[in-house]
């Protein structure tokens, strides 16, 4: 059964021609992977809160837990759920104009989204950050690859893997607690919310910077804000609807046309 709310988030769909969807932890929990809420799960057992960016550059030790947390993470191949591929198709269908995400799993992209800033980063890539990095900011040689590069070089017995290239630090390419978001992933977040004429938040609490402000771009630049989320968050009262529901339960109906 389709809701009021979700009949009126179809209709706001259907009357926009720029829409952006921005999305946390939430569109990804139908796919097995827990938000940092509920019980359970990698997040609990390793609380990346404790693998801060400059404990991460001090302690070998916290680098090994880091690349443990990391594989127990793909471990559980996380596939694209129904609100993945909603969102991925409505960018198709010419009315989206790109996905701003705080996951780090690259399922929007494993569902076909095209345009998508990642502005926590990618757990899918690993990047130099130099050797001491000062104030939370990577300040490696630019040298990335693929995260199994980094798993490789642990199965082959290196325990803590420094980049080939000018043997810094070697990261997963996510913004850890304490690191400096990326400058140019936020700047091109802010460009398309300013854009947009409806942004869809999905799966966030909305609390914290980034997420809390995004939205405030769009609204200040004429725009209109959906929220999608399993519970109420500070921006309700700022939005033309709000959908108290399951991402992939809603986003089908939603977005289906
Ligand atoms: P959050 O944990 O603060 O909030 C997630 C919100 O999603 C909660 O309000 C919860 O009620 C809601 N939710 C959970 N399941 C839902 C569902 N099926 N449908 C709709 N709503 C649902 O997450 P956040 O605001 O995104 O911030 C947490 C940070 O943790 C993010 O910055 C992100 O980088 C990181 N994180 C990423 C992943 C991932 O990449 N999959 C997973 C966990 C945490
Ligand atoms: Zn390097």
């Amino acid at each position: 059964m389709t809701s009021p709310e979700t009949e009126r988030l179809a209709e706001l769909v259907r009357a926009s021609e720029r829409i952006i969807v921005f999305t946390g932890a939430g569109v990804s929990t139908e796919s097995g992977l827990p938000d940092f809420r509920s019980p359970g799960g990698v997040w609990t057992r390793y609380d990346p809160s404790e693998l801060t960016f400059d404990r991460y550059v001090a302690d070998p030790e916290v680098r090994r837990r880091s690349w443990q947390m990391r594989r127990e993470f793909f471990e559980t191949l996380p596939q694209p759920n129904p609100a993945h591929r909603a969102i991925a198709a409505l960018e198709s269908s010419g009315r989206g104009i790109g996905v701003i995400t705080q996951n780090i799993d690259g399922l929007h992209q494993a569902a076909g989204s095209r345009t998508v800033v990642e502005v926590h980063g990618t757990a899918r890539e690993v990047m130099c950050i130099g050797r001491r990095p000062l104030g939370g900011v990577p300040d490696g040689c630019g040298y990335r690859a693929d995260h199994t590069w980094a798993f490789d070089r642990l199965d082959a017995g290196d325990p803590d893997p420094s980049c080939p290239s000018c043997s810094g630090l070697i990261k997963s390419a996510t913004v850890s607690f304490g690191q400096a978001l990326f400058p140019d992933d936020v700047a091109h977040a802010e460009r398309l919310a300013a854009q947009a004429d409806l942004m869809i938040t999905i799966g966030s609490s909305l609390q914290v910077f980034p997420a809390a402000g995004l939205p405030m771009e769009t609204i200040t630049a004429g725009g209109r804000l959906a929220i999608v989320n399993a519970e109420p968050t500070p921006l309700d009262e700022l939005a033309e609807v709000m959908v108290i529901g399951q991402a992939g339960e809603v986003l089908p109906r939603a977005l289906g046309g």
